[in-house]
């Protein structure tokens, strides 16, 4: 779906993407483009940041809320820095900023569907739950539960459970984590990662002061412990 207010710039990347053999819907403002969001589950959805009534960064927002995970492609005017990291510190997949080719916005496209491809085939085991201490993690359901209490995670943060739980003790930089779970290597947004690191341990930690699951290690970036400490261990 194609969220975007300018018409001949819906039309021409319906036109392109159905060159493409993409099935392409247009929602003309925010609000239609807020109401097409949840009607339906997309394979993709390609957000301009710019509409009448709710902007993209809304419902980029309100999408990201949800435990069900789009992809998500956001349309930036100009080279609004803020723009850019607002989109990705939202959990969008990816940018382009406009004015922007429409065989660069093809590749984009197809780039995402590859790497959301490749997560699903490559993986092994890919539908089996996961135990590490009291943390249990099912991929298929996306459902994580801490002892027997249901935890709610954000489509992102339960990526970046899983990435680490799919390889315990195996240490991860900032950059390989953007790379590998957000899908993009751009410098400069490791804060992004930080953020999302600390928002899950605060949900999943018993005590999210002292880490003993995902744990930092120094200078190098993050793991995860698959035999944590209990945190009152002595
Ligand atoms: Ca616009």
């Amino acid at each position: 779906m194609v969220v975007e207010d300018e018409h001949d710039i819906a039309q021409l990347l319906a036109l392109h993407l159905g060159d493409n053999d993409f099935e392409v819907t247009i929602a003309c403002d925010g609000h239609e483009g807020m109401r097409q969001a949840f009607a339906r589950k997309w394979d993709l959805i390609i957000l301009d940041i710019r509409l009448p009534g709710p902007d993209g960064l809304s419902i980029c927002r309100a999408l990201r809320r949800e435990q069900a995970y789009v992809p998500i492609l956001m349309l930036t005017s100009k080279s609004l820095e803020l723009d850019r990291v607002l989109g990705l510190e939202l959990g969008a997949d990816d940018y382009v900023t406009k004015p922007f080719s429409v065989t660069e916005l093809v590749a984009r496209v197809r780039a995402i569907f590859r790497r959301i491809e490749s997560l699903e085939k490559t993986i092994p085991g890919v539908g089996e739950a996961i135990e590490i201490a009291s943390i249990k993690i099912d991929p298929a359901s996306r459902q994580v539960t801490v002892g027997r209490d249901r935890v709610k995670l954000t489509a992102r943060e339960f990526d970046l459970l899983l990435h680490f739980a799919r390889h315990p003790g195996l240490v991860f930089s900032r950059a390989q984590l953007l790379d590998q779970v957000w899908g993009y290597g751009h410098e400069g947004y490791e804060h992004t990662v930080n953020s999302h690191i600390n928002r899950l341990r605060a949900k999943i930690e018993p005590d999210s002061t002292q880490p003993s699951l995902i744990v930092t290690v120094w200078g190098v970036g993050y793991k995860l412990d698959p035999e944590p400490q209990a945190a009152s261990a002595a």
